[in-house]
């Protein structure tokens, strides 16, 4: 069997459409748009791109963004005041401070110190703890968890009673799609390092979702025939044939595990491009939120 391919990219594009249209509507009744502040510390090449591409994904959809670009020696107490002046701020609707955060900085503060209402990355910890309850919607679900449910949702795939398999459990991928699944009635076995037999697990999984960051860890002869997977990992690999000299792969042998699985994500263009898709997303219900619209 060839799986068919869950386009990410092309997902993230409708999404991004309906996004755009709806901004329009909203500020056609209120003469308001939403925004979102990105906070970047420092100077990492890798953080300054993301937080590009997320400025621009807001331009795409008349979301506006405000850019705080701080020094990296910034101390503890003035990024807590840039976090909560943004708080205060109307116009603002989402705060997205970009990590890693440098070492002398607390960023489980930080974080703590964004304003739930403005949590659209979903990291606070009162956003995670409603999200890891039963009946406790969070306000805001983290973007890459929720970009991997809505793939399987747009791509027909039943959650419910389903075998589902998440490989991974950090608090930004593995553990809240992990909850995700959970609300929606799959039985779920979570897995990590110290996991045994892990080959034997991942064959049992009707659904599963990759978080690893491994290279291609998950070989076709660990897939479950007509399995759908998730491919969140994004991994590096040395390749002298590209200009860059490495390509991208995910966390599963995608040339193997597409002949057994009935439905697979790319790396790249799978889950990526559906991150950035949900954050504007949860800026536009942020701002919904704020506004009292729904
Ligand atoms: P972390 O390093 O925080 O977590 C990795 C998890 O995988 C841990 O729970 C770890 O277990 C587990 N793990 C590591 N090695 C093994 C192994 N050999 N067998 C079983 N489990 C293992 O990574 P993230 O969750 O932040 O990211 C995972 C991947 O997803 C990365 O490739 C990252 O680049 C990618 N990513 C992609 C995004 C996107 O938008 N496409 C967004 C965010 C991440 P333990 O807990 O025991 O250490």
């Amino acid at each position: 069997m060839t799986a068919e391919l869950i386009d990410g990219k092309a997902i993230a594009k409708t999404i991004r459409g309906e996004i755009a249209a709806e901004v329009e509507t909203l500020k056609a009744k209120t003469g308001k748009v939403p925004g979102l502040a990105a906070v970047l510390v420092g100077q990492r090449k890798d953080s300054q791109t993301y937080v590009r591409m997320k400025k621009k994904a807001c331009a795409e959809v008349g979301i506006t963004s405000f850019g705080h670009d701080l020094p990296e020696d910034i101390s503890q107490a003035e990024l807590l005041k840039v976090v909560q002046d943004l708080n205060a701020n109307p116009d603002v609707h989402g705060i997205l401070v970009q990590l890693p955060l440098p070492d002398h900085i607390d960023d489980e503060e930080i974080l703590g110190a964004i304003s739930i209402e403005k949590d659209v990355d979903g990291f606070h910890p009162i956003n995670i703890g409603r999200l890891s309850m039963k009946r406790r919607d969070p306000l805001f679900v983290p973007c890459t968890p929720k970009g991997c449910i809505e793939l399987l949702d747009r791509s027909g795939v039943e959650i419910e009673g389903k075998q589902a398999v998440v490989l991974g459990r950090s608090n930004i991928v593995g553990l809240p799609v992990a909850m995700l699944l959970l609300h929606r009635n799959a039985t779920l076995t979570i897995c990590h390092s110290r996991t045994k037999n892990l080959p034997d697990v991942v064959r049992q999984a009707d659904i599963l979702i990759a978080a690893v960051g491994r290279a291609e860890m998950v070989r076709g002869d660990w897939v479950k025939p007509g399995a759908v997977i998730i491919d969140v990992g994004v991994n590096a690999v040395d390749d002298a044939t590209k200009k860059k000299g490495y390509r991208l792969v995910g966390d599963v042998a995608f040339e193997e595990a597409k002949e057994v699985a009935s439905k697979i994500t790319p790396v790249p263009g799978g889950v990526g491009p559906m991150t950035i898709a949900m954050l504007l997303r949860n800026t536009l219900d942020g701002a919904k939120h704020a506004w009292g619209v729904e």
